[in-house]
């Protein structure tokens, strides 16, 4: 069933080629008067000398924290570079560590981001994948969905036989909240392509894994 209302969603706002429909831009001053409600709902005087400044800082940082809606992937990986002497094996960039913000609660969620594909027309810099990784997690996001983006836009832009991503993270909304279990993590993993198949996924796996050099 096609469901009748599409949420729209910022991501399909902001985007380039989204529809155009307008996203009203908050002032500064509205931005910080929002910072001290939020204050005020804590329990505390946003006049007091200490919080005084937080508003500001607060706005500052956000821009910071959310700056993945003003970038474009597809812009940071709009070079493919061909010459590879006929390079075809597995390409895995692991370890990206990443910071982001769960949509639900915007409390953060840390962790690291493992990416490998198999070229077909080229390879792409090494840099620009953690680019990609921090395009995606500097929004407000699920780990689902920041897990399965990460992998159409390497998958759309490259065209390689395969794309697989694996990100593991710890989520403070579960630490410092709700259920307040420290130390776990959530792993999810999103394959195209050749690592549709099972044994490329150990492969990739045990890369992911093996010691560093
Ligand atoms: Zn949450």
């Amino acid at each position: 069933m096609i469901p009748v209302v599409k949420s729209l969603s910022v991501e399909r706002a902001l985007s380039p080629s989204a529809d155009k429909f307008l996203v009203r831009q908050p002032t500064q001053e509205q931005a910080e008067e929002a910072v001290r409600t939020l204050i005020l709902w804590a329990g505390d005087d946003p006049s007091r000398e200490g919080l005084i400044e937080t508003p500001p800082r607060v706005a500052k940082a956000f821009r910071e924290f959310y700056k993945g809606y003003r970038e474009d992937p597809d812009e940071i990986l709009d070079r493919v570079f061909e010459e590879v002497e006929g390079y075809q094996d597995m390409v895995l960039v692991r370890d990206i560590p990443f910071y982001s913000h769960c949509e639900h609660h915007m409390v953060p969620f840390v962790g690291k981001a493992h990416i490998a594909y198999y070229p077909s027309k080229g390879v792409v810099g090494l840099s620009k994948l953690a680019r990609i990784v921090d395009v995606y997690a500097r929004r407000l996001q699920t780990q689902e969905a920041m897990t399965a983006q990460i992998a159409q836009v390497i998958d759309k832009a490259l065209e390689p036989r395969g794309v697989a991503v694996l990100i593991e993270a710890e989520h403070m909304c579960m630490s410092m909240r709700g259920v307040q279990k420290q130390g776990s993590s959530t792993m999810t993993t999103q394959y195209t392509g050749v690592f549709k198949d099972p044994t490329e996924q150990v492969r990739f796996f045990t890369m992911v894994k093996s010691p560093a050099l």
